[in-house]
């Protein structure tokens, strides 16, 4: 039988609340894994793996933050690199607005506040790319107070645990849950709750095969008692992604290769790539660079379609075609584009999908 939705209005006794702490923190100081964001307190590295572990899993994530703790150690360090350099660590990544946003965010810590993490939720909240959920992530891990961080694995452990059929998609969710979060976490371990509560979603109360059996707070669980762990969380689906048909310029001179720096907003901002347009209905490769070319007013020989591959964005998903072409004069070119030879073509960041053009073009990242 389902049970009961539960009001956002409704308390946690106290009984269940001590319960649910005593249990998961004992259970985290066993469990829990060994990650390199874990070695200290350091408000800075727990910013950083908090961003990166946005929309990337941990596995991903661990090669990639210690090369840029490597890379930038301190606060100060990733404050004074350049934009280049910064977006350069990240590459492979994905979601590059997110280390825009850290970078920001941490040249206004330098400025504003002395190079120090701000302790109090309504300043740090402010700082670019700190949402509601790396706010509390950095305050609770960092300076352990006791302020919740909602993330995915926390909604469906909560969501189970309170048997709540709440639509997980929506903010009003989230912030019920944080408020039921809020009545749970203790003050002297804020951030080892929260990341108990995050270790238990990922290990054990996963997204479909949670292991109720092996959980610690079993005893306490809802959607366990009325076996309906399985049902939870509820989500509404997400529209699929829109197809997008695109021509992506492959134009070369000599041993030289032009690439292109994207728009500062939108798709990709500012990340290096190959000019790319979107295909009209019908319209065969060619016949879209020859519009293109005649619209940017450049002449090219166009030599053929090299290969086509598909790469799915969260809300787009583009079937691209790489097309080659040869200047035959001189001629001035946009100024966000650039030639590079082959050598040196991979010496800047390029998101994934133009690494999977130079792949069909024979150029593999080593
Ligand atoms: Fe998740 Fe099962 Fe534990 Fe409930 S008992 S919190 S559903 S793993």
């Amino acid at each position: 039988m389902k049970p009961t939705k539960m009001s956002s209005a409704e308390e946690i006794t106290a009984e269940v609340s001590e319960g649910i702490q005593q249990d998961l923190l004992t259970w985290y100081d066993t469990a829990k894994r060994d990650l390199p964001w874990r070695q200290n307190q350091d408000p800075y590295r727990i910013w950083v793996s908090e961003i990166m572990l946005q929309q990337t899993r941990v596995d991903t994530v661990i090669p990639y933050f210690e090369n840029f703790l490597s890379q930038f150690p301190t606060l100060e360090a990733l404050a004074s690199a350049s934009d280049g350099e910064v977006v350069k660590a990240w590459e492979g990544l994905g979601y590059y607005s997110r280390v825009r946003n850290l970078h920001t965010a941490v040249k206004e810590v330098m400025a504003e506040y002395g190079g120090v993490v701000p302790q109090e939720l309504p300043a740090i909240s402010k700082l670019k790319g700190v949402g509601p959920y790396t706010a509390g992530a950095i305050l609770s891990i960092a300076y352990n107070k006791s302020i919740p961080a909602v993330d995915g694995n926390v909604m469906r452990v909560f969501t189970r645990l309170f048997a709540l059929y709440d639509d997980i998609a929506k903010v009003s969710t989230r912030k019920k849950i944080e408020q039921l979060v809020a009545q749970v976490i203790p003050s002297e371990r804020a951030g080892d709750f929260n990341q108990a509560v995050m270790e238990l979603g990922a290990m054990i109360c996963t997204p479909s095969s949670p292991q109720c059996l092996l959980c610690p707070v079993q005893a306490y669980c809802r959607g366990f008692a009325h076996n309906v762990e399985r049902d939870l969380p509820v989500k509404k689906k997400a529209k699929p992604p829109v197809h997008v048909s695109v021509v992506m310029v492959w134009l070369t001179r000599g041993d030289q290769i032009l690439i292109e720096k994207r728009p500062d907003t939108g798709l990709l901002a500012g990340m290096w790539g190959l000019p790319t347009i979107e295909r009209q209905e019908g319209e065969v490769a060619e016949a879209t660079l020859a519009r293109a070319l005649s619209e940017w007013g450049l002449e090219a020989v166009i030599s053929g379609v090299k290969g086509q591959f598909e790469h799915v964005f969260s809300h787009r998903r583009w079937m691209s075609t790489v097309v080659a072409a040869t200047p035959q004069v001189e001629q001035s070119y946009p100024s966000r584009w650039m030639w590079v030879t082959k050598e040196r073509l991979l010496e800047y960041a390029y998101p994934k999908v133009y690494q999977k053009a130079f792949q069909v073009m024979g150029i593999n990242r080593k």
